[in-house]
């Protein structure tokens, strides 16, 4: 089999970490897979690097060299852990230290010119992955693995949206079969940079955060893989947060759709886009723990089953505002709810949620929290002339919300579910503020105060025997 295995920061953060990668790709490798792996920074390093940036142009002359060294001191215990003294060693230290000296110059540029550009900040951010696979390429070949580094930006073809690239599906696959295949010539393992690309150009993109597991799909569908398997800290997606919900498990098997749901609402276990190129081509993806390879963690293809639950899991995205549109002169009146979320577009805020009763006399939205000021304003704006004329009675904004998505295939057509999704609610005095479902049925989606969140995933997961 073709087999894309996608390890995440924490699965390349340390060295006991590593250790287990090892035997992870070992062991495939030994069974006769062609494996290409996709790695993430080594955890931490990302965010070090955005930040250092950050403080670059706010006027921190400093940060660079201290961020340097800290990100430095990381990769060197590593290659010491497994390196030893050698000079594989320092030639793996020498490519990195190559990369800190271009960071360094490039933070300095932009404390000099006081400006961070999205495109400067691709290339920072982007960093982490570059050093990491050198690293872990002379991590496999000491352990007899024929690994070999490849920079993402010789196979992912995007757009130039800095920060939130899409890719171009074509043109990488094209890209990606002739670099690509003189390793598989070869029998070798290629040890990939996710997160980043690149556009026609050659100018660096990155696919936005957490965007390694988008990295891993792209690529499968580009080679064609039979398996795409993302290693992570957890046995795959789980019923309900395990910090909220102790008896939280491991859900076996997951639609594309479902898991395209779960991703979007916020459940950490996939990067929002990342499951589209995997549907498109149906591929499987495998969500697996790195530090318990054995558990065999969540299948996710395009079979739509119950496994026995109609409900299958419970996710929260936290930190959202209400906006609610009052009135009665809305009533009958077209173009109404046109003329609302095009001025929210106009702002390029998104919409997460939306639901009118159909008396009319409301409208209601959830947007994030960060967002919802300028969302109030430009709305204020767009409807003075009702506002003033009380054909709009006001346009509120209440914060600290939760959205919750009971998320499940077998929803569909089964009467009931929401009766009981509600009850439970009930049962324990939670108010459900707003509701939305869609018409794929695949999701229940219910906004409650963020202080009765946690109680309400409970009531639910309880309701629908998740643990079991
Ligand atoms: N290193 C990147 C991030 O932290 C990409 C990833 O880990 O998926 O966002
Ligand atoms: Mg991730």
């Amino acid at each position: 089999m073709k087999i894309i295995m996608k390890f995440g920061g924490t699965s390349v953060g340390s060295v006991p970490a590593l250790e287990k990668v090892v035997g992870i790709v070992r062991k495939a490798f030994d069974e006769g897979h062609q494996v290409i792996t996709v790695v993430s920074a080594m955890s931490g390093v990302t965010n070090k690097l955005i930040e250092a940036a950050h403080q670059a142009e706010a006027g921190d002359e400093a940060i660079a060299r201290r961020t340097r060294r800290e990100i430095e001191e990381k990769h060197s215990q590593t290659t010491l852990a497994f390196l030893g003294q050698s000079t594989v060693r320092e030639a793996v230290m020498a490519e990195i230290q190559a990369l800190l000296d271009e960071f360094e110059l490039l933070c300095h540029g932009i404390h000099v010119l006081g400006e961070l550009t999205p495109r400067a900040l691709d290339v920072i951010s982007g960093m982490g992955e570059r050093m990491n696979v050198r690293q872990i390429t002379a991590i496999l070949n000491v352990n007899n693995l024929p690994a070999l580094p490849v920079d993402a930006t010789a196979l992912i073809v995007t757009d130039n949206r800095h920060g939130a690239a899409s890719p171009l599906l074509e043109e990488t696959a094209r890209q990606t079969r002739i670099t690509l295949a003189p390793c598989f010539e070869r029998g070798q393992i290629p040890v990939v940079t996710g997160f980043i690309a690149a556009t026609q150009a050659g100018v660096p993109t990155t696919l936005g955060r957490g965007g390694s597991d988008y990295s891993a799909t792209i690529l499968g569908r580009a080679i064609k893989a039979d398996e795409i398997w993302i290693w992570t800290d957890v046995n795959g997606v789980m019923t309900a947060d395990p910090r909220v919900v102790p008896n939280a498990r491991t859900i076996p098997q997951l639609s594309y759709a479902e898991v395209g749901e779960l991703a979007y609402f916020g459940a950490k276990v996939l990067h929002p886009q990342a499951i589209r190129p995997a549907r498109r081509a149906e591929i499987p993806v495998r969500i697996l723990n790195t530090f318990e390879p054995e558990h065999p963690g969540t299948l996710i293809n395009n079979r739509i089953d119950t496994n026995g639950h109609v409900v299958k899991a419970i996710t929260v995205i936290k930190n959202l505002s209400l906006i609610t549109v009052a009135g009665t002169g809305m009533i009958g009146i077209p173009g109404v709810a046109a003329r609302i979320f095009s001025a929210v577009a106009r702002i390029g805020s998104s919409v997460l949620m939306i639901s009118q009763s159909s008396s009319e006399q409301s409208i209601c939205f959830v947007v994030n929290t960060t967002e919802s000021p300028a969302v109030q304003a430009v709305l204020s704006e767009e409807m003075a002339r009702e506002l003033e004329r009380r054909d709009l009675d006001e346009i509120s904004t209440q914060d600290d919300i939760v959205i919750l998505a009971v998320v499940g295939a077998g929803m569909q057509g089964t009467p009931g579910v929401s009766a009981r999704v509600f009850g439970a609610l009930g049962h324990f005095g939670i108010n459900v503020i707003a509701i939305a479902q869609g018409s794929s049925e695949f999701n229940i989606s219910l906004v409650v105060i963020e202080g009765e969140a946690d109680e309400a995933v409970r009531a639910i997961h309880e309701e629908f025997r998740l643990h079991a």
